[in-house]
């Protein structure tokens, strides 16, 4: 009997592991993935969905997979792969045999330099886990978002729906760069501020500091396509959530290509 492992249960990997069963796939059927939770829809989390309370939108329910015969191995990473044994090593201490392996690790959020990987105030905003995390710190009232994409807006729009004092941090010359033309940009970024976001674009981290009662942080930055203003941000407690996104990375960090 052929076996499958996939490795990354987000929603690729659990949508390929159910249509592998639904083209009759009748052998073994692994799916490992380092979250807790089966394979669920990450674009809520950013919406009105999980900061406003809302439970996970699962893609299968734990019984689907169960009666498909999908083997779930959640909170596992796949630490090594080596193929000329055809196996993966899971960081539970597992080996798993495969005959066809599907890699679906997906992305994670980009490393800043300078910027420790995740802590109590610097987060993330990747998984269900992650918006948890944010929602727990809103009602401290102050949010710093570095991004301005999709994910780092529609985060700002939520927290300010929710009350928090928000400042957006984008690198570029402007919001939504390589999302929509300049135009629109310009329209979102006026919602945004009339809204009460604070939106420092061109912008650079200064400084960058993690005390007690929070995060200490500097930016020079200007308007969205506006007259160059040369700005600092005052230092003050806030909370930091990076957005923008880096390849897929995480874990198989062993690999055996022999
Ligand atoms: C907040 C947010 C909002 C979004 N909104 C939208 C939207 O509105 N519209 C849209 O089109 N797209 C949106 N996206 C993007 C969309 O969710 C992604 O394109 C999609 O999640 C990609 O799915 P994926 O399974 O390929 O990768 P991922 O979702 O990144 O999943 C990969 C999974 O693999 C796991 N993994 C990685 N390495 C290992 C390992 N070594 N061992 C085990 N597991 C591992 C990870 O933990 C993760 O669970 C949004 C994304 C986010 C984060």
């Amino acid at each position: 009997m052929s076996s499958i492992v996939i490795i990354g249960g987000g929603e690729c990997g659990g949508r390929a592991a159910l249509q592998v069963r639904e083209r009759n796939f009748d052998g073994a059927l692994m799916l490992v993935g380092a979250e807790a939770l089966h394979p669920y829809e990450r674009p809520p989390l950013s919406k009105n969905g999980i900061l406003e309370g809302a439970d996970p939108k699962f893609i299968m329910d734990a019984d689907g997979y169960k009666e498909r015969g999908i083997d779930v191995r959640l909170g596992a990473d796949a630490i090594g792969i080596d193929r000329s044994n055809k196996t993966v090593e899971l960081s539970d201490g597992t080996t798993l045999a495969y005959d066809k392996l599907l890699l679906a690790t997906g992305a994670r959020p980009r490393p800043l330099p300078g910027i420790a990987e995740r802590s109590e105030r610097v987060l993330t905003l990747r998984t269900h886990a992650d918006a948890l995390a944010i929602k727990r710190h809103l009602h401290e009232g102050r949010l710093a978002i570095v991004g301005g994409g999709f994910i780092g807006l529609e985060l700002a729009a939520i927290a300010r729906g929710l009350g928090a004092t928000v400042t957006l941090i984008e690198g570029l010359p402007r919001i939504l760069s390589r999302g929509v033309p300049e135009d629109i940009a310009h329209a979102v970024a006026s919602r945004h501020e009339a809204a009460g976001v604070e939106i420092l674009c061109a912008s650079r981290i200064e400084t960058f500091e993690i005390g007690a009662d929070g995060v200490s942080e500097g930016a020079f930055g200007s308007n969205p396509g506006g007259a160059p203003r040369s700005r600092r941000c005052s230092r003050r407690p806030i909370s930091w959530v990076r957005t923008s996104r880096s390849p897929p990375c995480r874990g198989a960090g062993r690999i055996n290509t022999s």
